[in-house]
């Protein structure tokens, strides 16, 4: 009998969990496996749909689906609650339990541990940061993509009657990732301001720490078109001329108060940067879950990188330089405990994507790896197929390598299935490999597309809706890649 603990239930938890269960019915001691997810919600959300949900064009309702009824129909555990303590060594998980009922903390044992728990959205890291505490909004949780949609609409009402205002969208940290989000967002508001023919009174600006104009943290992509190598620089330089967007990047924000946000560059300069309405990603780390060896000693320095996400079967202690896709994570398996994994965004990546710099301060600005939600489902699902084979007694064989797969993104730029526009772009390999592909810094740029348009419009309404029916695990769901 093996009993798999899955932690969190998003892109990769659910995926994990589903994949895990379709594998373990195969097996003739299947009614002997037991998987148990943990969250602390019975909902999964579709997060790539709260950037509409922000603007106020989707209610949060159409980006969830309910857990309980679909574990019921697949046979999967859920526990209502947050993990606050690991114990690898005697292999079980406390949980404090979130169902409003259940006195905590339960004590959960396991053989094979996921830990699928995402990020935790570090606001603290910037003083003034974040809806809760601080004064900018925020697109990542669906109460916050609520919050900002209310704000926003009653500037809309406030524009109306004539005032003018300046909006920053971007990132509120030197460290952030999710630059892509706050593109679509600033795109969105652009086009929705537009439609309301508000667009004249606001001033946009582009706040972000990218090293370069369209790098989102993957240290940008090039397309050969023809002669022509086109370039994610030249897609957002052309986007933010068309959009009447200001861009500032090279940037740290360093405080935040109700009318400035202060912000440092490279060289170290001060900017002062005055705003009405801002939504600013904050950098993210691992989740504060204690991870404790049998004599209670705190395993983090084992386990774990300094932000807090844990170690897999990465070559960890490269400088970026020298750093290299084969050095990327394959099973995601931790070295130290075998029978543990770690998937999507709670995973620790080997380094950065793009140049990191330290400003003549010493500040670090350095934009995260991202991990979308499709690379999230595809290391759930390698972790879940060699939690499958370890439980055959086997070793762990199904890889997910971001050095290996492709990264597709569409870019909402407007949301309307008649006038809409989106940007759709795919890339190979994600991660910049120039073992495999020497002459061309690293991915195939012949394999590369960009394009804008509203095929792209459409596409992302039916991702929306095929990641819901298959991380509900509706008919035919293994289909849907
Ligand atoms: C605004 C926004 C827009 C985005 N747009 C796109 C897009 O267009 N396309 C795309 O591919 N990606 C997009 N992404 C990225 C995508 O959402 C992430 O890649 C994905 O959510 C990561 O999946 P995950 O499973 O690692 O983490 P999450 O989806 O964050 O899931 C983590 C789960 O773990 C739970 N959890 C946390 N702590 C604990 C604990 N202690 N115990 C138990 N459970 C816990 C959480 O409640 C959550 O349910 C976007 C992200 C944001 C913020």
């Amino acid at each position: 009998m093996a009993k798999t603990i899955i932690l969190g239930a998003g892109f990769s938890g659910q995926y994990a969990a589903l994949v895990l269960a379709d594998a373990l019915k195969a097996l003739k001691d299947k009614e002997q496996h037991e998987i148990i997810v943990v969250n602390p919600t019975t909902n999964f959300t579709y997060i790539p749909s709260l950037v509409w949900v922000g603007v106020g064009q989707m209610s949060v309702k159409r980006t969830q689906i309910s857990l309980k009824p679909v574990y019921k129909r697949v046979g999967i555990k859920l526990i209502q609650g947050l993990a606050t303590e690991v114990h690898p060594d005697e292999q079980y998980v406390l949980v404090d339990p979130r169902d409003g009922e259940t006195q905590g903390p339960i004590r959960v044992d396991y053989d094979f541990f996921i830990n699928a728990t995402g990020p935790h959205l570090n606001f603290e890291a910037t003083p003034g940061l974040g809806p809760e505490n601080g004064h900018t909004f925020s697109i990542c949780t669906p109460d916050h993509a609520t919050q900002t949609a209310k704000r926003y609409l009653e500037i809309v009402e406030e524009l109306k009657k004539g005032r003018q205002a300046t909006f920053v969208i971007g990132t509120g940290h030197g460290t952030c990732t999710c630059q892509g989000a706050a593109f679509e967002f600033i795109s969105l508001l652009h086009n929705d301001l537009k439609d309301r023919g508000l667009r004249d009174k606001v001033n946009l600006k582009w706040l972000s720490n990218e090293p370069a104009l369209g790098d989102f943290g993957i240290d940008g992509f090039e397309t050969q078109m023809g002669p022509i190598t086109f370039t994610s620089q030249d897609l957002a330089d052309a986007l933010y001329r068309d959009y009447d967007i200001a861009p500032q990047i090279r940037s740290h924000v360093t405080k935040v108060d109700e009318k400035i946000i202060y912000a440092e560059d490279y060289e170290g300069h001060k900017n002062e940067i005055p705003y009405d309405f801002a939504m600013l990603i904050p950098p993210f780390k691992g989740k504060a879950i204690r991870y404790l060896d049998k004599n209670g000693a705190d395993l983090a320095d084992k386990l774990l990188n300094p932000a807090g996400f844990m170690k897999v079967d990465a070559v960890y202690g490269k400088s970026y330089e020298e750093l290299d896709g084969p050095d990327w994570p394959k099973t995601y398996q931790n070295q130290v405990y075998k029978n543990m994994f770690a998937v999507g965004i709670a995973f620790a990546p080997p380094g950065f994507m793009s140049k990191p710099y330290v400003s003549s301060k010493g500040t670090t600005i350095a934009p995260a790896i991202p991990r979308t939600g499709y690379t999230s489902e595809l290391t759930g699902k390698a972790a879940a197929l060699n939690v499958a084979e370890m439980i055959q007694g086997r070793e762990p064989c199904h890889t997910a390598s971001m050095a290996e797969t492709a990264g597709m993104c569409i870019a909402s730029l407007k949301n309307s299935l008649i006038k809409g526009s989106a940007c759709t772009i795919g890339i190979y390999p994600i991660v910049r490999n120039r073992k495999q592909f020497p002459e061309t810094s690293g991915r195939d740029v012949k394999s590369a597309t960009v394009e804008l348009g509203l095929a792209g419009a459409w596409f992302k309404r039916v991702l929306h809706h095929a990641f819901l029916h298959k991380l509900a695990g509706r008919p035919m769901w293994k289909l849907i890649p």
